[in-house]
């Protein structure tokens, strides 16, 4: 991802998207040529340009306050954040995982409207001392409009259709009801596209009435949407596989074997010069032992090959290489990830059932993504 990184705030650290310059540059030219000078007018052009720049501070350092207070919840419930990132729609608080529980996402959504609101509150509570104490109108009319801008920045999130705050407050009431992430997601992911579509045709309804840039605007912010809904969906999809996944599911059953105490020059001879396979699980008095591979062979000097046996050669079948039939994907993924042969062998009762290349792995993804139910 382009952008560059702004600094940490709360140990929170802050980037900045290079296509958030769009938005920035957006909204100082509508701040100090349109909406300032309408509510303000005949001000000094240098007083505009400078509620424009105090304005558009405001307004980010919100967005900020919004995606922060995401950022902090999420921590306290012990998901690791890995930043805030500012782009041209806005901010996005970075998750390593998703909430554990319907409460947990429940607070962690809705505290990003909450805080928009409290922002509202402070600057309107500002804005009205400030008109009581004579301060200059600019500084006034800056305090209220921004104060708006929360307050339609929390009503916008609020709206139901995932990925937006309140699209997740609905999934985690779905959730809570029904007892299912998935499905709840299904709704929330729908929900959220019905949401984009409904914005688009707004979007091409105003242009067409001649509100060009808000027109457009609104047809870019619901495409958005739309990719972001329909990415979340897939995503969850590929997590269901992977945790309904298991390893019997992806592994080459009953693999060829070869005698820990076959020298390492009859493997290469018998073995690897004669099949096609690049691997073997080694077997001693028919139990499984572990996994060699050419590339370990490779790695032998070739004048030891005659003196050496396989049993010294491979990789031992430790923990870490073995997987049952049941594990789920995700436990055999890191393993996989781990394994110095990038190979796990697949035991039940310490007898060989199978085993899983990456290979393998990839070629089960893809069986899944093509038996996946469109939507
Ligand atoms: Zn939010």
């Amino acid at each position: 991802v382009g952008g560059f990184r702004l600094g940490r705030v709360l140990g929170v650290e802050v980037r900045v998207d290079y296509s958030w310059f769009i938005i920035c540059f957006l909204i100082l030219w509508s701040f100090t040529s349109g909406v300032f000078p309408a509510r303000a007018p005949g001000l000094p052009r240098a007083i505009y340009v400078a509620m424009g720049i105090g304005g558009a501070i405001l307004f980010f350092a919100s967005l900020l306050g919004h995606e922060l207070s995401h950022a902090i919840v999420a921590r306290r419930k012990g998901i690791p954040v890995e930043g805030i990132t500012l782009f041209i729609f806005g901010g996005i608080a970075h998750t390593r995982s998703e909430a554990q529980t319907p409460g947990d996402e429940f607070q962690i959504a809705g505290i990003g409207p909450v805080t928009s609101l409290l922002i509202a509150l402070v600057l309107g509570g500002l804005w009205y001392a400030g008109a009581n104490a004579g301060w200059p109108a600019a500084l006034l009319i800056v305090l209220e409009y921004i104060a708006a801008l929360n307050v339609a920045l929390a009503v916008f999130n609020l709206l139901p259709g995932f990925p937006l705050d309140g699209g997740r407050i609905f999934r985690s009431l779905v959730w809570k009801a029904t007892g299912s992430l998935t499905r709840a997601t299904k709704w929330a992911t729908r929900s959220g596209q019905g949401l984009a579509y409904a914005l688009i045709a707004w979007g091409i309804w105003l242009a067409v009435g001649g509100d060009l840039v808000s027109g457009i605007w609104l047809v870019f912010i619901g495409w958005f949407l739309r990719n972001a809904a329909v990415a979340s969906m897939r995503q969850l999809t590929w997590r269901d596989s992977l945790i309904t996944g298991s390893a019997r599911q992806a592994m080459t059953p009953v693999p060829e074997t070869v005698p820990a105490a076959l020298s390492v020059q009859q493997l290469v001879e018998d073995y690897f010069q004669r099949r096609r396979f690049v691997s073997y699980a080694v077997e001693d008095a028919g139990r499984p032992v572990g996994i060699v591979t050419v590339d370990q062979v490779k790695a032998i000097p070739p004048d030891t090959w005659p003196t050496m046996r396989v049993r010294d050669a491979m990789a031992p079948a430790t923990a870490d290489l073995v997987v049952a039939p049941e594990e789920n994907m995700i436990a055999v993924i890191e393993k996989l990830r781990r394994s110095p042969v990038q190979r796990v062998l697949v035991l039940h009762n310490g007898e060989l059932e199978g085993i899983i290349t990456v290979g393998d792995v990839n070629d089960w993804l893809g069986k899944m993504r093509a038996s996946a139910p469109r939507r």
